[in-house]
């Protein structure tokens, strides 16, 4: 994907300097806003199926602990940096003030590209740098989930480490775990289930009717499947778009994402799905279709494309896929942009759910979570919407407003140690 070269974590000061301003908040807090607390780089060696070693890097980023625990997921993929860590670990720190769920925010990421590695590779990379970051997770200190190219069994084998270095079992350590470990009903699909939802409440609002509504979708993981599944069977949409590393495909009457996926699982692309034409990731984000899901990750609209944009909504999944500049230019041609740290927040929710699920030892249906998750989601959109009017802001910096007042005040609260 053709990102633009800009650091994530510059975006992510930028986006704090904005609602500090607009906040007044003085000097003092909003430095500690634009810092993280703790932050871990290790470098640790893998013994490859060759029989060499190859030293690989990762980080550990816990951004900001004044609510809870710090949550955030784990990525494996070749582009991370310490400074994108740290945009998504504050990222993290917001989201979850967003959604009232009681963590602070942390994420994590390992520089590999897992496509490289066989599957025994990626499990011994995948406990050793688990073993290296261990002194910093835990139940009660920062729990990992899964995030770009990792998924339940990545957080298997890290509860698996984790559990042999204490003599006992503690599966509470990372969320997003299999259900047969303590994971819960409905985690795999929940990001995308947030997503869908919010689309839903922010397409009401704008007067945009889902059913049929034409929808585009960036990246076709964990978030951009569900979410194409979703809004296809249960809101009717017409997905005329998916794409992934490789590249896109299109077709005007609409995809069935189950058959695309079945496609993808096949031949490990969407492209060259039958009877749709190629579109590239790029060109992708400009079709004229009503409803617009980035779903991969950063820097993909910018001030350099954000004028071309033709989509009424556009429904964060990814992480930081738009940046500042571009908000403005969104916010002026009246698109609705559902930012990240509401649209995508029903991953952690549901993380959260798990978390309960596991101090409290009993375990809640599907119904039950989904339920749930869809009242987290619609009290949280509708919160940011009726600030957005209210302060004449776009949703992100309302989003924001609403989680910094949470976390400024939980650090108020507790004040400044010693
Ligand atoms: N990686 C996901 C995110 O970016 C989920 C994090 C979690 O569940 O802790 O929100």
């Amino acid at each position: 994907m053709a990102a633009e070269a800009v650091n994530p974590f510059d975006t992510a000061r930028e986006q704090i300097d904005i609602v500090a301003d607009l906040l007044g908040l003085d000097g003092g807090v909003r430095e500690v806003l634009r810092h993280p607390k703790r932050e871990l780089t290790v470098s640790f060696p893998v013994r490859m199926d060759g029989g060499d070693l190859e030293v690989f890097t990762g980080f550990r980023v816990e951004y900001n602990m004044a609510r809870g625990p710090c949550k955030g997921g784990i990525r494996f993929h070749p582009g991370v940096t310490l400074d994108e860590v740290r945009a998504l670990a504050a990222w993290m720190t917001w989201k979850c003030a967003v959604v009232n769920i009681p963590y602070g925010g942390a994420k994590g990421g390992v520089v590999v590209d897992p496509a490289r590695l066989s599957r025994g590779e990626l499990e011994r990379l995948t406990r050793r740098y688990a073993t290296e970051i261990s002194p910093i997770i835990g139940p009660e200190m920062d729990i990992p989930a899964p995030d770009v190219n990792t998924d339940s069994q990545t957080m298997a084998w890290i509860i698996d480490t984790y559990s042999m270095q204490k003599g006992f079992a503690v599966p509470g350590v990372v969320t997003g775990k299999p259900v047969s470990l303590g994971g819960s009903e409905g985690r795999g699909d929940a990001t995308g289930r947030g997503v869908a939802c919010v689309i839903r409440e922010g397409a009401r609002d704008a007067g945009v009717r889902v059913r049929d509504a034409s929808v585009a979708i960036q990246g076709f993981g964990n978030v951009g499947g569900a979410t194409a599944r979703i809004l296809h069977d249960e809101q009717h949409a017409r997905i005329v778009a998916i794409s992934d590393v490789r590249g896109g495909i299109y077709r005007r009457e609409g995809l069935d994402p189950h058959a695309v996926e079945a496609h993808r699982n096949a031949t490990g692309s969407v492209v060259g799905f039958p009877g749709t034409t190629p579109v590239s990731n790029d060109a992708l984000l400009e079709l004229a279709v009503d409803i617009l899901v980035p779903a991969a990750l950063e820097n993909q609209i910018t001030a350099r494309n954000a004028d071309r944009i033709q989509a009424k909504i556009i429904g964060e999944g990814a992480n930081g896929p738009t940046l500042p500049a571009a908000d403005q230019i969104l916010f002026e041609k009246k698109v609705v942009v559902l930012p990240d740290v509401l649209a995508n927040a029903g991953g952690v929710t549901v993380s959260y759910f798990e978390w309960a699920q596991n101090i409290e030892g009993y375990y809640w249906s599907l119904e039950t979570v989904n339920e749930r998750l869809n009242e987290v989601m619609v009290r949280s959109y509708s919160a940011i919407r009726d600030l957005g009017r209210e302060r004449q802001v776009h949703l992100r910096t309302a989003a924001y407003i609403l989680a910094f007042d949470r976390v400024v005040e939980a650090m108020r609260a507790r004040g400044t140690y010693p």
